[in-house]
């Protein structure tokens, strides 16, 4: 699996804090130094590639002729599977129906729509660059071009958004051509515009019981209109499930291309510069600048937890017993005795949490650390 970030923004979204420029000013040097970091690492995933994924910052604002010079790179660099999964993620108001029909010929094969919501009031307060008109026509848009695995993100729990307007945004995305839904509670992250804002008087904050009440929404309306929830924020008709999610859930390695990327391989977790000038510069002098750090068995047994109990597959115990066999039996102990025993199931050698819990699934899976 390859990550590729493409650290670009039209503008600021109040609530974002990935690592993205507004300037485009190095957007053509930045793209020349992807496809010498892609060079640079060919031999550190020596598996065939199953999902590539454009994700960002906006990887929509690259033209189709750049993201075909990345694509042809990896290609030429990495066993590619001729039916891997190839996402990109667009924001709406970059995709008019002939760059989606080119992108289609380049070999994307689904797209990632930053959506968030189809009302503008709520684009508005989160100062996306898109109209709520733009949200809606684009999966139309993309369909003509002939795109038929599409995802998009929505957000839930804005400040003056209802339980009402939250459930007419999952039923309008479900009536459009849209088979996977990736949805959030707004969460306030430090040093965001948003997070000033609140602190100023400018904006209300998010409000943790709307967060439940329309996590429950979104549980309940999703499985009537089709959609199998099968990871806390992740939600596909059957077929769909995406398979870079996947990936990552399961363990598997991966390599992360461009500023602030993350890779894991043979337990090292590599965390490349996220600084744009920087990692253009090292890589001009023949080096990517990154830091490593030793992922140790303790780590990678809080990690399945906590990654496990987001997820309707569940903590894998043959992974755990690969760790180790004391991690094992504490693990099998601590279910028994667990408050929430009743809401935690062992089913083909999985531990599950149940569904109705997976907002708690962080503070849950932190009862059983090591
Ligand atoms: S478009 Fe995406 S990455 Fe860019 S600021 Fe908005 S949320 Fe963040």
């Amino acid at each position: 699996m390859i990550y590729i970030h493409i650290p670009f923004c039209k503008q600021a979204c109040n609530y974002c804090d990935f690592h993205f420029a507004t300037s485009k000013r190095y957007i053509e040097d930045l793209q020349k130094a992807l496809l010498k970091e892609i060079r640079l690492r060919r031999d550190e995933i020596p598996d065939q590639i199953s999902s590539i994924y454009f994700g960002g910052g906006t990887p929509s604002l690259l033209s189709d002729k750049q993201l075909s010079e990345i694509l042809e790179t990896i290609h030429s660099n990495f066993n590619v599977q001729p039916d891997a999964e190839i996402t990109l993620e667009a924001n709406p108001d970059d995709l008019n129906i002939n760059y989606l029909k080119e992108i289609k010929n380049i070999g994307i094969n689904r797209l990632s729509i930053g959506i968030q919501s189809f009302r503008e009031r709520d684009l508005q307060f989160m100062n996306r660059a898109h109209s709520a008109n733009e949200a809606a026509n684009c999966t139309l848009l993309a369909a003509d071009a002939g795109f038929k695995n599409m995802s998009v993100d929505l957000i839930y729990a804005i400040p003056g958004l209802s339980d009402e307007e939250w459930e007419q945004n999952i039923q309008i995305a479900a009536g459009l051509p849209i088979n996977h839904l990736s949805c959030y509670a707004l969460t306030v992250e430090e040093k965001t515009p948003l997070a000033k804002q609140i602190k100023t008087g400018v904006a209300a904050a998010p409000e943790e019981d709307r967060a439940v009440s329309q996590f429950k929404i979104l549980q309940t309306c999703s499985s009537a209109l089709g959609y199998t929830h099968y990871e806390i924020s992740n939600l596909a008709k059957p077929g769909f499930e995406a398979q870079h999610n996947s990936s990552y859930w399961s363990g598997k390695e991966y390599l992360g291309i461009g500023p602030s990327a993350h890779s894991f391989s043979k337990n090292l977790r590599r965390v490349n510069i996220p600084n744009n000038q920087k990692y253009i510069s090292s890589l001009r002098d023949g080096d990517c600048l990154h830091e490593t750090e030793i992922i140790d068995k303790k780590t990678r047994f809080h990690e399945l937890i906590l990654t496990g109990f987001r997820t309707s597959q569940g903590v894998s115990l043959q992974e755990i017993t690969q760790l180790s066999s004391e991690y094992l039996n504490y693990f099998k102990s601590r279910i028994e005795n667990h408050p929430l025993r009743k809401f935690i199931s062992i089913e083909d050698d999985h531990v599950k949490l149940s569904p109705e819990k997976w907002l708690l699934a962080d503070g849950i899976a932190s009862d059983f650390f090591y």
